[in-house]
């Protein structure tokens, strides 16, 4: 049966996902001078940053933690939500701090923030940017010229039925690949048996006595102290604890509330509604086993409350396009750099697995995140921002934080609104331009 589609709208650049990735493209294509739709499932925008509750930004630094590498929207966003108590920015972040979970390595200049500033800071830069939002539309289909390489309209359920936007060019920030997968571009999913990492729920607590939590830390000399890793083996040993996570990982809110990523469910298939239903119901009920863990063995957590759980569970990893260049965990560990690099990082590789983290610190220089990893193969005017982009599960593990996330929709939005400007499609974008813009726009290249 053939259902009626109404098209709504023309647009010169469609964003879907509003995520971080998707609202760095939105903004950036606007601001150079696109007409911008950005259409999301949900009914706000910051994707896992705000309806998944996850947070702090990882660094944004250097891997040595001297210098600032991430900067552009990234920065401007920040400072926005700091402007109004809703973050603490970067350079008051210090590893081994409350806002950075008392980590060290890989975690000096993480950054605090609310996911309620984060709400209200994204939909004002985007109105102020002239991008028109489109909240309640999940993307369905993509509608393809004859030549199945260029989409010409996207199709989303709505509370009015079936709507298409056409548009020039689309950029896929759903984190999934949506749009991609939907339109042709081929893609991978997990390891080689199909297995991704682990999600998490994120939840929020209220109670903590920082001042108890942190003379351990004093007491001991070891920030690792608060991981309480022996103590959670062992009640796992003795069957008192069941959620595979052996760590204990809060971090300090602004408002002096806590995050706790600490709840853990493994998928077989992170894009089947049943499975990811299931997944999201179990998570939930690990978090009184949770909270009872932490009163009962950290101390400062005696009293706390739960305040609330994420609406979004949090996946860490499900489709990846595979495009004509793929970035790799080797390319990070060697700090390299190539003539399309968008941005730089230092993000360390953190991969989860099992009931443990493999976490490889970042090491030397900062490595160069090409723009080829933004480039689908098979359709034309595609770009693919965040999550979703071309690289390897270890690369993935590294640069899935939101600081390169912003990054990468900086880049894709920039991009697409040089294809508009110049009626081209994302491959045949001059390189050294699409730079030269970027570093306009506060973003450090070397
Ligand atoms: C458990 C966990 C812990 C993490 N910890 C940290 C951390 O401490 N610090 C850090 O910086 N990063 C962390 N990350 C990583 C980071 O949060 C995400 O990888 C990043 O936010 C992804 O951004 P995105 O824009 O690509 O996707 P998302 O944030 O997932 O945004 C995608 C958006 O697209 C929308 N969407 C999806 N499909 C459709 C569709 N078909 N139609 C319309 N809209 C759609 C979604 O509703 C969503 O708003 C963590 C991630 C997880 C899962």
């Amino acid at each position: 049966m053939e259902f009626e589609v109404t098209v709504a709208r023309k647009t010169d650049v469609l964003v879907v996902g509003g995520g971080c990735a998707g609202l760095a493209a939105a903004i950036c294509a606007a601001r150079h001078g696109a007409k911008v739709l950005l259409a999301e499932a949900g009914s706000c925008l910051g994707g896992m940053g705000t309806a998944g509750l996850v947070g702090p930004f990882m660094t944004c630094y250097d891997p040595a933690g001297e210098r600032q590498v991430i900067k552009g929207i990234y920065d401007e966003f920040v400072r926005r939500m700091a402007a109004r108590k809703g973050a603490i920015p970067p350079e008051d972040c210090h590893a081994g701090d409350s806002y950075c979970g008392y980590r060290i390595p890989g975690h000096d200049h993480c950054a605090s923030f609310s996911a309620e500033s984060f709400k209200a800071v994204a939909e004002d830069l985007c109105e102020e940017a002239g991008v028109e939002l489109l909240y309640g539309a999940l993307f369905l289909r993509a509608v393809m010229n004859e030549a199945g390489d260029i989409i010409t309209g996207a199709v989303f359920a709505t509370k009015m039925g079936l709507i298409q936007i056409d548009a020039r060019q689309v950029i896929d920030c759903t984190g999934d690949g949506d749009v991609a997968a939907a339109s042709g571009a081929p893609f991978l999913y997990g390891d080689d048996a199909g297995l991704t990492q682990p999600s998490s729920l994120f939840f929020t607590i209220r109670g903590v006595d920082k001042a108890k939590l942190e003379k351990l830390r004093t007491e001991t000399g070891r920030s690792e102290s608060i991981f309480f890793q022996k103590e959670i083996m062992q009640e796992m040993e003795e069957g008192r604890y069941h959620v595979p996570r052996n760590k204990v990982a809060i971090y300090e809110c602004p408002d002096g509330t806590f995050r706790v990523n600490m709840s853990r469910v493994q998928m077989h298939n992170g894009l089947d509604p049943f499975e990811v239903t299931r997944a999201t119901v179990a998570a939930r009920r690990q978090i009184p086993e949770i909270m009872d863990l932490l009163r009962r063995i950290v101390p400062g957590c005696e009293q706390i409350e739960l305040v609330q759980t994420a609406s979004v569970l949090g996946q860490r990893e499900t489709r990846r396009i595979e495009g004509d260049f793929v970035l790799t965990g080797e390319d990070l560990r060697h700090s390299r750099h190539f003539e399309d690099d968008v941005f730089i990082a230092g993000n360390s590789i953190d991969m989860h697995g099992g009931n443990s983290v493999n976490y490889q610190p970042a090491k030397g220089a900062a490595y160069g995140v090409p723009y080829r990893i933004l480039l689908p193969a098979k359709v034309k005017n595609l770009l693919v921002a965040g999550r979703a982009a071309s690289m390897d599960r270890e690369a993935l593990a590294a640069i899935r934080v939101m600081p390169p996330v912003f990054a990468m929709g900086q880049a894709a939005g920039t991009a697409a609104a040089m294809c508009i400007a110049e009626n081209t499609e994302p491959a045949q974008v001059d390189i050294g331009t699409l730079r030269d813009l970027l570093r306009a726009d506060d973003v450090v290249l070397e």
